[in-house]
């Protein structure tokens, strides 16, 4: 090694990694590698180390997975705590790297005096995460503030990408097989501090009051259908309370299924095929899962 290089990889290597430690449902078999970067250098020569065929999944808070019990036969790159770089973008922008937490970027530029991307506080993860899902609440989505992101693919090469070569839907996002997010540019606008961090206080309030925030769950688990509520046709069902073992359809949030404690991936997962079959036989809508799926969870589907 030359004088002044770095080791790599210099992130932490952890073998069968329970994944129910990484996700908010607190479900999911283990990871057969999963590793924290350094930083994107070090992500980079880590992704070129690997072995082209290795099965890779990225994972931020883990707030919109649901990993099956038998886990991930592959490597996880958690980025969470790794890519953690956040700073001001000019004058009216900021850039995060992918492992930010949403509240902390949406704080960050409020202090800032930078208004726009406030709706972020309450979203539960990370801003590769966000991206990946165009993460969005209050009719703020995360893709209407971005101007630029860096992507990596698994030969370690960095691209810099806008908007433009992303297909961008309600809370799904097309981009180029084999990139990932490695950080975001975002397009702000001037406002007052302190009205910006009031802003951030009363939407978290108001989430307070109609969420079960504090219970393992993974936020919505349903896109909204067009012109309806997700929450409104599973209430109609009456399958508010509907059980699948340790799974419960949230009393509070019809959308949201909560672990009551000792769920699996497979009794979530069940209870999901069950909403679904339920809520179409009521209202002829088939509800789209929001949640990304990890492995089969032996659910019938
Ligand atoms: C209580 C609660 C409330 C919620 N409220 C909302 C809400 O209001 N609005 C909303 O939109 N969502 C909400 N969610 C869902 C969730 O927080 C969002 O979807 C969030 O964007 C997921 O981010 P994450 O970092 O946890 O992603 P993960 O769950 O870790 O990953 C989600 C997907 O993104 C991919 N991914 C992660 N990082 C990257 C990366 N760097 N590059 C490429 N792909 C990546 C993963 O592989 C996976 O497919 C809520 C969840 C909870 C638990």
């Amino acid at each position: 090694m030359t004088p002044g290089q770095h080791p790599s990889p210099r992130g932490e290597l952890l073998l069968d990694e329970p994944l129910a430690r990484h996700t908010s449902w607190r479900v999911g078999g283990p990871a057969r590698r999963l590793y924290r970067p350094a930083d994107a250098e070090d992500l980079a020569a880590f992704l070129r180390g690997l072995d082209p065929e290795e099965p890779l999944l990225w994972l931020g808070l883990g707030s919109n997975l649901l990993v099956s019990d038998a886990g991930f036969a592959g490597t996880v790159i958690e980025t969470q705590g790794a890519l953690d770089a956040l700073e001001r973008d000019g004058a009216q922008g900021i850039r995060a790297e992918a492992g930010v937490s949403c509240a902390k970027a949406a704080r960050f530029a409020a202090k800032l005096g930078l208004g726009g991307i406030e709706f972020l506080a309450g979203i539960p993860g990370t801003i590769g995460g966000a991206l990946a899902m165009n993460a969005g609440a209050w009719g703020g989505e995360t893709w209407g503030r971005v101007v630029r992101v860096k992507t990596i693919d698994r030969r370690g090469e960095i691209r810099e990408r806008g908007p433009q070569d992303f297909e961008i839907g309600y809370r799904q996002v097309r981009g180029v097989p084999g990139e990932w997010f490695l950080e975001a540019q975002f397009a702000l606008e001037p406002s007052d501090a302190d009205e910006a961090m009031e802003r951030i206080r009363t939407l978290l309030g108001e989430r307070g009051e109609r969420q079960p925030i504090g219970l393992p769950s993974c936020g919505s688990v349903f896109r909204n259908p067009p012109g309806d509520h997700a929450a409104r046709l599973i209430e109609a069902a009456g399958l508010k309370g509907t059980r699948e073992g340790g799974a419960q359809v949230s009393e509070k949030h019809a959308n949201f299924i909560i672990n009551t404690g000792e769920a699996s991936a497979r009794d979530i997962a069940r209870l999901i095929v069950r909403v679904r079959r339920e809520v179409e036989g009521k209202s002829g809508i088939r509800l789209i899962p929001e949640v990304h799926r990890v492995g089969e969870a032996g659910d019938d589907e």
